[in-house]
């Protein structure tokens, strides 16, 4: 990070090797949210579920990225059903049916990941479970625009065209962000907005797109917690973060929910990506970086 940007906030474009970093990053929490896909089920606590999440990331030489940030209590944000982010896991066993927004932070060799999954608790119902797929397919649509000479707008417009052309409510209180040396940098990246509108998208932009969507009302509140985002009308909320870095002029995502998908496969759990939803544009999940000269 440049001096200006840290001054000023401005957007901090990453060298190829600090997007290595943030990869590394991001690479063990999409494993921390693979061993969550192993244990969740009716019965488990979200601070069980907390517990396995630290213990594998300090195991791993990471700290958890969430854990003390801004005085947040824990490893991972849990948001049940009609909470929509920042849940703070407890004691109570998650029921059949429910659905579970796990987010997970890491930090290692300086550098933040931070990314997200919905999750169904057994047997969940068609609506709930539809509101998971639209939520991932949008998140899957703004990474698609996030590339060279695009600007914020398009990933914005892209998720938000598509979550309310299914009728749902796109949250605007919280947005996705800039990721590197800090867990929340420039810029905003809303889940709403226009075309061809915001900062103009760079090779070595790092962000966090993450659409946070309802399935009634986009309004939102804090519990008296000061952390629990839930929705005004109680109606349930999903969740899906990637970590996506501009290379070559193309998205490439640093996160992955390969462990995570894998695992749910394996307990015959529902997940969201399938054959039948195709990105316009092949998203690319190399393993390892390459950059061009320059
Ligand atoms: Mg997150
Ligand atoms: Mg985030």
């Amino acid at each position: 990070m440049n001096l200006l940007s840290r001054i000023f906030g401005m957007i901090d474009l990453k060298k190829p090797s600090e997007i290595e970093l943030i990869r590394q990053s991001a690479q063990i929490v999409s494993k921390t949210l693979g061993l969550i896909a192993e244990h969740i089920k009716p019965g488990i606590t979200t601070l069980e579920l907390d517990k396995i999440a630290e213990t594998f990331i300090r195991d791993n030489g990471g700290k958890p990225g969430f854990l003390g940030l801004y005085g947040f209590p824990n490893t991972l944000c849990t948001s049940v059903n009609e909470q929509v982010v920042h849940g703070i896991p407890n004691n109570k066993p998650l029921q059949e049916g429910d659905i579970v927004s796990v987010d997970c932070g890491v930090w290692k060799n300086g550098y933040y990941g931070d990314h997200a999954y919905t999750f169904a608790i057994g047997e969940v119902s068609e609506e709930k479970k539809r509101l998971m797929k639209v939520t991932f397919e949008s998140l899957i649509l703004g990474i698609n625009e996030a590339k060279q000479f695009n600007r914020i707008g398009d990933i914005s417009h892209a998720v938000q065209y598509h979550c309310e052309r299914n009728g749902y409510g796109v949250v605007r209180e919280l947005v996705g962000h800039g990721l590197g040396r800090k867990m929340h940098e420039a810029p905003q990246v809303p889940n709403f907005g226009k075309k061809r509108v915001g900062p103009l998208l760079k090779n070595g932009l790092v962000i966090a797109i993450e659409p946070m969507i309802n399935l009634g009302t986009h309004e939102v509140y804090t519990l008296s917690d000061k952390w629990t985002v839930v929705t005004k009308d109680k109606k349930p909320s999903a969740h899906y973060e990637h970590d996506v870095a501009i290379i070559n002029g193309k998205p490439t995502v640093l996160s992955t929910f390969e462990y995570v998908e894998d695992a749910l496969r394996k307990k015959g759990d529902f997940y969201v990506s399938d054959e039948t939803f195709k990105p316009k544009n092949p998203i690319n999940y190399n393993s390892t970086i390459t950059l061009a000269a320059g």
